[in-house]
């Protein structure tokens, strides 16, 4: 799979599956997309609902061919480990890293290829008390054990050179 940014100037490559896909609502996550799809000429970021939509890699699974000069660093106040990437040329979001984690979240949007949908629908007590979930994967008001267990799968892969 292929992460491009809007104007095609950076790009990734994502290999094999991703860890799962999800949407997150927590506050967070709205705050990050609110302000980072007002930078001028940015693609927007938040779904209707209040949702933005990630695709969790591994990693070691993704490599920056293209562009990665042109990425910079999005900090929120009060995220010490969290950054957000974003490419400097068109002002798109590529990715959120948690710094100690073993995954990149890379926005959905920004995505190319074949992609499972949502699977996992996250932080939902976040969400806006006006907005109606789509019924297309569960939602859960936290971060459920499956989400932990495929992460740690994810990890154990990982040391094992899977
Ligand atoms: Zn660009
Ligand atoms: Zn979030």
């Amino acid at each position: 799979m292929v992460v491009r940014c809007s104007c095609g100037r950076v790009e990734f490559e994502a290999k094999g599956m991703p860890i799962l896909t999800s949407a997150c609502y927590c506050d967070d996550c709205q705050r990050a997309s609110r302000e980072l799809e007002s930078l001028p000429g940015a693609p927007r970021l938040l779904g209707e609902d209040g949702g933005t939509s990630y695709v969790l890699y591994r990693k070691d699974k993704v490599a920056f061919p293209k562009g990665k000069e042109l990425l910079r660093d999005y900090r929120l106040e009060g995220e010490p480990f969290t950054k957000r990437a974003v490419a400097s040329c068109c002002n798109s979001a590529m990715y959120l890293e948690y710094e100690k984690g073993h995954w990149f979240s890379l926005y959905r949007d920004r995505c190319v290829g074949p992609i499972p949908p949502v699977q996992m629908r996250l932080q939902t007590r976040f969400k806006p008390e006006a907005a109606v979930l789509p019924k297309d994967a569960p939602a859960f008001k936290a971060f459920p054990p499956r989400f932990i267990v495929r992460l740690l799968w994810a990890r154990l892969a990982m040391l094992l050179g899977r």
